[in-house]
C-alpha cells in the first residue's frame, strides 16, 4: 500500500511528495525545501515516519522545484533522476533562480535519467513515467495504476494547468500532453499537482476551463 505525504515548501508553495510503502522505503519527488528550517522539516518528517529515502526524482527542473536538491543529495546520498530533455533548466538553475528572486547556488548534474514508460521501483511498488511536455521540456508525471494516482508536477492543477509562457513552454503541446497522457487514465485517478490541492482526472475532464473535453 503506497502512502503519499505532501509537504509544501518555499515562497512558490511547491508540493514536495514523500511516497512510501510498507517497506518504509520512500521516493522524494520535487525536493523543494528552501533554507535550513525547511530542510529540517523534511528531515524530521522522514525520521518520524522511519522512512529510508531511496530515490530522488524531479517532475521537471524549474528552480522552485529543485531548491532542496543539494541538501537532499548530500543528506541521503541520492542522485537526482530527471528526464533528459530538461537539461536547459538544471544547467541554468542559478540564472533562472535569480529571475524568481531565489538563490540556488548548488550545482545539479543528473546522472540518472527517466524516460516515457520507465518504471520507478521502490520497496514493493512502482510508478510509471509519462512524458508530458508543454509547461517545460523534460516534464514528467508519475502514475500508479494499482492505487490510481498520478503525481502531475506543473502539468495539470485543480481547475487549471501549468504556465506555457516560460522558456520551452508551449500551450498546444501542454494541452496535448494532458489530453493524450492524463485524460486517458481512469476517471477515478487522483491527481497530485506540483502546487495546490489534489483533484481527479474525471473532475478535470468535465470542469477544467482550459482542457475540459466537450
Ligand atoms: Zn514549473
Ligand atoms: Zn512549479
Amino acid at each position: 500500500m503506497i502512502n503519499i505525504q505532501k509537504l509544501v515548501f518555499n515562497p512558490f508553495q511547491v508540493n514536495t511528495f514523500v511516497v512510501s510503502d510498507e517497506s518504509r522505503q520512500c521516493v522524494l519527488i520535487d525536493a523543494a525545501c528552501y533554507g535550513d528550517d525547511e530542510n529540517r522539516i523534511l528531515e524530521d518528517h522522514i525520521q518520524k515516519e522511519k522512512l529510508v529515502p531511496v530515490r530522488l526524482i524531479y517532475t521537471h527542473c524549474h528552480t522552485d522545484h529543485i531548491l532542496g536538491n543539494t541538501f537532499v543529495q548530500e543528506r541521503y546520498h541520492l542522485e537526482p533522476e530527471v528526464h533528459p530533455k530538461g537539461k536547459l533548466f538544471w544547467e541554468m538553475a542559478k540564472e533562472f533562480s535569480s529571475v524568481f528572486g531565489l538563490s540556488y547556488d548548488g550545482s545539479m548534474k543528473p546522472t540518472r535519467f527517466l524516460e516515457e514508460g520507465d518504471e520507478v521501483r521502490f520497496g514493493s511498488s512502482s510508478l510509471r513515467v509519462l512524458y508530458t511536455p508543454g509547461h517545460a521540456d523534460g516534464s514528467i508525471c508519475l502514475w500508479n495504476e494499482t492505487q490510481q494516482f498520478v503525481i502531475a508536477g506543473d502539468v495539470l492543477f485543480y481547475g487549471s494547468l501549468g504556465r506555457a509562457d516560460l522558456p520551452t513552454g508551449n500551450f498546444e503541446v501542454l494541452k496535448d500532453s494532458i489530453r493524450q497522457k492524463l485524460f486517458t487514465l481512469p476517471d477515478e485517478t487522483v491527481v497530485y499537482p506540483g502546487h495546490g490541492p489534489q483533484t481527479t482526472i474525471g473532475f478535470e475532464k468535465r470542469n477544467n476551463p482550459f482542457v475540459a473535453l466537450d
